[in-house]
């Protein structure tokens, strides 16, 4: 039976961490701000918007909402971001995604000051994670390190496995394994033989968004499987990528849905705001 890697309680200490540095900082007059825009009326953007207040609240983090209609266009949510770029309390912007149709995402994160980049989309900063001299990392694989790291298994010379390639998750994933010495392989919807590949895995990371779709044939006995695919079940239930109740029996580790990946995107998010902060005020 694997041991349940308790995304809640590491988030917690992550958090605690955060919280105990920012309000050193206010005690010398540095004030630590996060600035989060939402385009429109996204339901589940809401809800993140709103859980990422909530922890700005928890660290002792100042947050600064910008809540613009759907009918928003390009060159006004521009004129924001460089407004905000220039503003002196904004230490971190966050542009929620996705945005509506008429922007162009991309323009959208470019635009977005790299030392304020908090959620490390921006080519400069992905650029710097390429060749590993980096000051913020894509928060869901920075949380997913943490995770791998509070099951105290090195990462080092195992094999790890992500099922996945996006640019916000599998991509930089792959990178952060290398980065510890992990050998990487990648997969993706074209990839044969993926079970195979799968079941060769110490440690597997799956972010392909399909409920149910790692399977215990796919998985090594006592491997690590971080899940990190956020679905709805046909019953409207969250659930993750992979089929928890057979694999639990078979990994050493497993990440549950909800309470493992998630809480800790929020988490990393809080920890490159304080990040940004530092830097700005050149604080080691
Ligand atoms: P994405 O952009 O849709 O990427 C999904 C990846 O899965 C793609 O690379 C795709 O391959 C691959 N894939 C799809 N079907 C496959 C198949 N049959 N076999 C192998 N690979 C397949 O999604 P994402 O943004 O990376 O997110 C992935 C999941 O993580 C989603 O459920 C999302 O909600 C979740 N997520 C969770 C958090 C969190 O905080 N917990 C954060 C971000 C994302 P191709 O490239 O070949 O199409």
């Amino acid at each position: 039976m694997a041991k349940i890697i308790d995304g809640k309680a590491v988030s917690q200490s992550v958090k605690d961490r955060v919280k105990a540095e920012v309000e050193k900082l206010r005690e010398s007059g540095i004030e630590v701000g996060l600035a989060v825009v939402i385009v429109g009326n996204n339901q589940a953007s809401r809800v993140y918007v709103n859980n990422k207040k909530k922890a700005c609240e928890a660290c002792s983090i100042n947050s600064y909402e910008y809540a613009l209609p759907e009918e928003t266009t390009q060159e006004e949510l521009l004129a924001l971001v460089d407004k905000l770029n220039a503003d002196d309390k904004v230490d971190g912007i966050l542009v929620q995604l996705p945005l509506p149709k008429q922007i162009d995402e991309h323009a959208v994160i470019a635009r977005i000051s790299a030392a304020k980049d908090v959620d490390a989309f921006h080519a400069e900063n992905v650029g710097k994670i390429m060749i590993g001299d980096y000051n913020f990392l894509p928060c869901t694989p920075a949380g997913v390190m943490e995770l791998i790291h509070s099951t105290g298994v090195s990462v080092e010379g195992k094999d790890c496995v992500v099922i996945g390639r996006s640019n916000i998750v599998g991509k930089p994933m792959a990178m952060l394994l290398l980065h510890e010495s992990g050998t990487v392989t990648i997969c993706h919807s074209r990839t044969q033989n993926l079970a195979e590949k799968c079941r060769n895995a110490d440690i597997l990371v799956a972010a392909v968004g399909k409920a149910d779709f790692v399977t215990a044939d796919m998985v090594k006995e006592g491997a690590v499987v971080i899940d990190v695919g956020m679905n709805r079940n046909a019953e409207g239930k969250l659930c993750g990528d992979v089929r928890y109740d057979e694999v639990e029996k078979k990994a050493g580790y497993i990440t549950p849905v909800p309470g493992g990946v998630g809480p800790m995107t929020i988490a990393m998010l809080m920890q490159n705001t304080l990040t940004a902060a530092k830097t700005k005020h050149n604080i080691d």
